[in-house]
């Protein structure tokens, strides 16, 4: 920046400089006027007119040479400021709390992380850049005028206000316009990132008319605000073209009547038209770029919105990282509410002992996911606290807990890639021996093996090539290499086929045995086989107790047991015995 800085200042000065070699030409070789005395007297007329072509020469060169390491040196600067930013963009949003993500459209933040930050970037090298340099010959220039000649530079400068007047009313219009087409494209983007995503249900619906169609409107919309813009910008181009105009008439009038009155020579007036000329140009970059200028502080405005919001659960300033831990869990008195109004859990009380698998049951919305997000620190309790292993959980290095509680969700996603990179990925330095033992553990290996490259193969984008089940048994194996004293296994078996969930739910019961896990599942039968059942009601736990023991008190388990067991196969399914015992 400040090598940048001093070559603007040096192509300013040689820009000022510029005219004057023609002025001498004109006043002293072509003209008569006395010279100064910093012109030798003695040159003769046909040498000093060589001597003012090679003074133009250096000073045009020079200018050049200025020009160039100026916009190396702002490319550099404004480049790698704008790397940074980009980076801090994404880790920000990484960090940003999940109801923040659940309100925003994943297509709309791409679109900040890419095309706002660029915008910003080509904004500032071809716009903001040069316009810095224009405005520094602007100011130099003018003053030199009006150190001159006062009143000619007033006269000249007479119609300036008007086109203040006017660049103001544009440029406000002009981002209002570039605003609406930022946040039209960051829609569009997301209805086509969503869309694209979904595309199997899109065309299995025969969908793609009717979003094909809302696409095409928004896309029309976003180019209607593109011409707007560029309709306002073009508006104030020609006025400024008229602004320069009106100046240089009333330089030229007045200025002659200068020279007639031999109060100036003819060749200081040239050298006012060529600044005046010179100096405007900034005013017509300035129109032209208004409309660049007023998209990128659009954009501007998208990714300050972003790095402005605080970050969600984040590492206390003295965080301990955590030892490894042995999974003895205290809940203690948790509340949660998404909302104010709507209290999920109100007040959740227990003790789970290292090892223990406790299954998690209750109705639909009762708050079971939203105990386990909890856990997983994905949001902190409105109250009460997550002892584990005698530490408060939110006193603990996130990374530090997260690292030792494994996670099989409902919907597992994986990353595009190869089977190993998903199975490694955050543990690295696995060996093959492992990663095949831990494929057997969560009966994987026959399926992968099957694939056709094996362990190698290149799964889809969201490992949509695999079926469910499949994913669900990579997320298992996945779960066993990080090797967690914790897990929390949410949903892991709903939708999957009879076949599938008996393998899945072998190889789950395999995964818990030492670990404590926590189990959310509507399939009783799997919950039947837990150390410990928890029922959650009304955001708080109506019943808890071993399989056996709440089958006894028939309670809401024991009827919803019931229930299940003569639904599935016609008869109540003698309970199996707790994997534990
Ligand atoms: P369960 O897992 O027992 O079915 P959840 O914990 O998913 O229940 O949800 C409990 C309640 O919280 C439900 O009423 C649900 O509508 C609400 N809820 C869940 N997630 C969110 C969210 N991200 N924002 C707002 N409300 C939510």
């Amino acid at each position: 920046m400040m090598l940048a800085m001093v070559a603007l200042l040096v192509e300013v000065a040689l820009r000022v400089a510029e005219p004057w070699p023609v002025k001498v030409l004109i006043d002293h070789v072509l003209g008569s006027a006395a010279r100064p005395a910093w012109l030798p007297g003695a040159l003769d007329p046909s040498m000093l007119a060589a001597l003012c072509g090679l003074a133009l020469l250096t000073i045009v060169g020079l200018r050049a040479g200025a020009a160039y390491v100026e916009t190396i040196a702002l490319a550099l600067a404004a480049n790698r400021v704008l790397t940074r930013l980009r980076g801090a963009l994404f880790h920000r949003l990484q960090l940003l709390p999940l109801t923040y993500h659940q309100s925003s459209r994943a297509g709309d933040l791409t679109v900040r992380l890419t095309s706002d930050v660029g915008m910003l970037q080509d904004v500032t090298l071809t716009a903001a850049l040069p316009l810095l340099a224009d405005a520094g010959i602007l100011v130099g220039m003018v003053s030199l005028m009006a150190w001159q000649q006062p009143l000619l530079t007033l006269v000249a400068l007479v119609p300036m206000p008007l086109f203040l007047w006017r660049w103001r009313g544009a440029h406000r219009r002009i981002r209002d316009a570039a605003r609406i087409q930022r946040r039209r494209e960051g829609a569009m983007a997301a209805t086509a990132s969503e869309s694209l995503s979904a595309i199997r249900t899109v065309q299995a619906l025969s969908l793609t008319d009717v979003i094909g169609e809302s696409f095409t409107r928004e896309n029309q919309r976003t180019a209607s605000q593109g011409v707007k813009a560029k309709r306002l910008s073009a508006g104030l181009e020609r006025s400024v073209d008229v602004a320069i105009a009106l100046s240089t008439a009333l330089l030229l009038w007045y200025g002659t009547r200068l020279v007639l009155r031999q109060q100036m020579t003819a060749g200081d007036l040239l050298v006012f038209a060529a600044y005046l000329k010179t100096a405007f140009k900034p005013l017509q970059s300035f129109a032209k770029y208004t409309s660049r200028l007023g998209k990128a502080s659009a954009a501007a405005e998208r990714v300050l919105d972003v790095l402005d919001r605080t970050p969600g659960v984040v590492d206390p300033p003295h965080a301990i990282v955590a030892p490894p831990l042995r999974g003895d869990i205290h809940l203690d008195d948790l509340h949660f509410a998404y909302h104010a109004e709507a209290p999920v859990l109100a007040g959740v009380s227990a003790h789970i002992r290292p090892g223990e698998l406790v299954a998690i049951v209750g109705a639909s919305g009762a708050g079971k996911s939203t105990l386990v997000h909890l856990l997983l620190r994905l949001y902190p309790p409105s109250r009460g606290r997550i002892i584990v292993d005698g530490h408060a959980v939110d006193t603990l290095a996130l990374a530090s807990w997260r690292s030792q509680v494994g996670v099989v969700l409902q919907d597992t996603v994986l990353f595009a890639g190869t089977v190993r990179d998903n199975l490694t990925l955050g543990t690295a330095g696995r060996s093959e021996a492992q990663v095949l033992a831990a494929l057997r553990l969560a009966n994987a290996d026959a399926f992968v093996a099957a694939l056709p490259q094996g362990l190698d193969t290149v799964l889809g984008e969201r490992g949509a090539t695999l079926s469910n089940g499949q994913r669900q048994r990579l997320s298992i194996a996945r779960a066993v290499l990080r090797d967690p004293p914790v897990l929390v296994l949410d949903e892991p078996t709903v939708g999957l086929d009879e076949e599938n969930e008996a393998a899945v739910c072998e190889a789950l019961l395999r995964l818990a045995r030492g670990r404590t896990t926590f189990l959310v599942t509507h399939a009783l039968h799997l919950a039947a086989r837990a150390d410990r059942v928890l029922v959650l009601g009304s955001g708080r736990l109506v019943e808890d107790g071993t399989p056996a023991d709440l089958l006894r008190r028939g309670g809401a388990f024991a009827s919803w047991y019931r229930d299940q067991s003569a639904r599935t196969s016609g008869a109540v399914v003698p309970l199996p015995v707790s994997h534990a015992g």
